[in-house]
């Protein structure tokens, strides 16, 4: 089944859709974007994904051209024409077409785009087995850089690190912030379990605001799972008892390995329990919808 993309109102299939050289999203990284799952023919948890990208789209000075109704009725004509039960949304909002110049005043009306793949982006047999980890030398953009909340066309320090990924032949790069404590991985966020407790970086360490993350704490909260957001070091990855990532195109995977060092649970005590609840939460929220 070939991806599908709903570009100003009509689908088309994504190969046929085009976008112009002109567009500030592609010559700056000039805009911002979310990836959004559907499970049973249902997005989930489009609320909190429109309304992060309604906060990055502030944080950048953009207005959104569509309001929230526009957005959601596009994502569901989508998943209908595709057909398809499960897969991935790419919703994009560039600054649009403008001269030449980086100034965005010249840029007259954002473009929205939104693509729809029914494809997984994990390998299985990665989840089954657990990932293969390293610490990339790339760090996560500070603060008073690009604020790494703002989840932006801008994602060239991401793809370095994955680069490196795959360089060392592991699935998967954690990123340091610019004081090297734990930010997150290339497009997913960083759990590990220690002595029966769950830790995660805050956001303001360097991380986006994961929407799995966030389920994934109030999973764990509602189970009276002890669940900490605490600064990490490297040192707290090679030495926890376990340790696993989320993320819309991850949900959660389990590492087995980080730079070499073979962590001793995979997956962790917590794990099969929240990914269980994970589930649950789908079907509960898409399935029956
Ligand atoms: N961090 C980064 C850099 C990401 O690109 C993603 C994927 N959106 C995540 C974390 C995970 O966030 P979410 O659970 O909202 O997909």
């Amino acid at each position: 089944m070939n991806a599908l993309c709903w570009m100003n109102g009509s689908i088309l299939p994504a190969s046929e859709a085009r976008l112009p050289v002109l567009d500030h999203g592609l010559l700056y990284g000039d805009g911002v974007f979310e990836g959004i799952r559907f499970y049973y023919g249902r997005p989930f948890r489009l609320d909190a994904h429109l309304a992060r990208l309604a906060r990055s789209a502030r944080a950048i000075a953009l207005d959104l051209p569509l309001e929230r109704p526009v957005l959601a009725a596009a994502v569901d004509a989508l998943i209908d024409a595709l057909g398809a039960g499960e897969g991935y949304l790419r919703l994009v909002v560039t600054r649009g077409v403008g001269a030449l110049g980086i100034s965005p005043a010249s840029c007259q009306a954002p473009n929205v785009f939104i693509i729809a793949a029914p494809l997984q982006l994990v390998d299985e047999a990665t989840r089954a087995r657990g990932a293969r980890v390293i610490v990339a030398s790339t760090r996560r953009l500070p603060l008073d850089g690009l604020d790494p909340r703002i989840k932006s066309l801008n994602y060239l320090n991401h793809v370095l690190a994955r680069i490196e990924a795959q360089n060392a032949g592991a699935d998967e790069a954690i990123l340091l912030n610019a004081a090297g404590r734990v930010a997150e991985g290339s497009a997913d966020n960083v759990f590990i379990e220690h002595e029966g407790v769950l830790y995660t970086p805050p956001v303001c360490e360097g991380a986006l605001a994961g929407v799995t993350r966030a389920l994934i704490l109030e999973l764990a909260e509602e189970r009276g799972l002890p669940c900490r957001e605490q600064p990490l070091a490297p040192y707290d990855l090679y030495t926890a008892d376990a340790c696993f990532l989320t993320g819309t195109g991850a949900e959660l995977i389990p590492v087995r390995e980080i730079d070499g060092r073979p962590l001793p649970q995979v997956p962790g005590a917590h794990f099969g329990r929240l990914a269980e609840a994970f589930r649950a939460c789908v079907r509960r929220e898409c399935e029956a919808a």
